[in-house]
This record gives structure tokens, sequence and C-alpha cells, in this order.
């Protein structure tokens, strides 16, 4: 079966109503190719507003969420509240939690079990450092990410994307070469292949993310194994259906 392609977009801590009205608008004109799969990433916030005026052809994600149903937890929402407001997608993993709010792996396992097993949908972002590539460590390190995701996804492949977001390519204006990100998602897909099965290895969607945009889009879109995208900045800009469009 072909890999349906699917584009994020993650909207990160910006945006105001003014701002999401004119971005949906935009969306809703398109238009959007039917073939593949949206899903914005909003702002806690603004997740009921966005439910309430985007159309159900797209999906809306909270950009995290908590490893428990409630309790104790100061300023954290958990999968059961994403649910209640009818949001079944959620962003786990970004690099920007994991370096500025300090997400290792072991948590970010433990927030995709739990969201999984809550129901949701999961776009799980695993990517290495500039160091690390300059250090020949990128297999090592996106083994490494996915590895500890294993046991918490467990037979629940069907609900995850994979974003492979190179940390140096975020935010950067500095976008992986589609044959640098093709290597990266054909490593991947062999080592899911070997290391969980040959059946989720090819059907797995494997996102890449990194200053993707309307110019740079229809390449990395070209490549075997890049099977959407997680956008960030031009996610907010109108070309954000033209990179929804990168396959047509
Ligand atoms: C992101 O936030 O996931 C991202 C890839 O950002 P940008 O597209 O701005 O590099």
């Amino acid at each position: 079966m072909p890999r349906k392609f699917v584009v994020g977009g993650n909207w990160k801590m910006n945006g105001d109503k003014n701002m999401i009205n004119e971005i949906i608008n935009n969306m809703k004109k398109g238009p959007l190719d039917k073939e593949v799969e949206v899903i914005i990433g909003v702002p806690s916030i603004y997740l009921t507003y966005v439910k309430s005026i985007v159309p159900d052809t797209i999906q809306v994600a909270a950009q995290n969420c908590w490893k428990v149903p409630k309790g104790a937890f100061t300023g954290e929402i958990s999968p059961a509240m994403l649910k209640d407001i009818g949001v079944n997608w959620v962003i786990i993993g970004h690099s920007e939690r994991r370096t500025i709010f300090h997400e290792d792996d072991t948590l970010v396992a433990e927030k995709v079990a739990h969201a999984l097993e809550s129901g949701m949908k999961v776009i799980a972002c695993i990517g290495e450092t500039l160091e690390e590539r300059e250090a020949g460590k990128t297999e090592e390190v996106v083994f490494r990410q996915t590895q500890a995701l294993v046991p918490a996804i467990g037979d629940k492949w069907a609900n995850v994307v994979l974003a492979y977001e190179p940390v140096w390519a975020i935010g950067t204006g500095k976008t992986a070469s589609p044959q640098q990100a093709q290597d990266v998602h054909a490593s991947l897909r062999n080592w899911l292949a070997n290391n969980v099965s040959a059946q989720v290895a090819d059907a797995v969607r494997i996102q890449y993310g990194g200053s993707v945009t309307a110019a740079n889009a229809v390449e990395l879109a070209s490549c075997a194994d890049i099977d959407g995208f997680l956008v960030g900045g031009a996610s907010l800009k109108p070309e954000f259906v033209n990179i929804v469009n990168a396959t047509k």
C-alpha cells in the first residue's frame, strides 16, 4: 500500500486570533490536495478556537502533552483533555521540547506511550544536532531516539508518524539536501525493518522537517522515503498551501 503523504504545520508559540483567521482562511481557499493528510499543530490555548473554524479535512494537533491523565501537574495538559475537546493528534519530542525543556528519550517515550494508550495519534520527532552530524553520529542518534520509542509504541505504529527533523535545520533556513534527508529516512526504514518489522518499516510515514518552504518542498517530496513534512515557520504563511500540494 502506498504511504499517504502527511503534512504537519507546527505553529509553535505563534499567532493570535487575527493571524489564525488569516491562516485558516488561506488554507480553506487552498485548494489543498485532497490526497494529502493535513494536521496543524496549534498552541494549546487556541485549540478549541481552531477546532471551531477548520473544516474536517484539516486535522488539529497539540504541540505537547503530559504522561498521565490528570493530577497535580500545574501548567500541563493531558491526552484525555485533548480528546475531550476533539483533538486527536499530538506532536511529541520536538527538538525544542528536548532542548529547552530538557525532555529526554525516556520522558518522550512515556508521553508517547500514554498518548497512544489514550487513543491519540502521535507525531514523534527525532533528529540530530549539528555537532552530532559533524561527529558522524547522525544514525547513532536517530536510531537511539527511535529505539526508545519502540516499547512505547508497541503494536500502535499505525497511529504514529515519525518526523525526522535535523536540529541544525530547524528554524535556521538551512534545509537538509534531498539526498541528506533521503539517506536518513532510508536508514531509519532499514533500522525499523531489522528492529521492529518489515511491515512497520514499509507502512510507517516518515516526515522531514527543517526549514521546508514552497521553494524546496517539491524536490524533497520526490524522494522515495520522504512521506511528508513537519513545517514550522512556513506553516504560518500562505506558502503552506504549496507545501501541502508539493506532490501534485
Ligand atoms: C519545526 O518546528 O518542526 C520546524 C521544522 O521548523 P522550521 O520549518 O521553521 O524549520
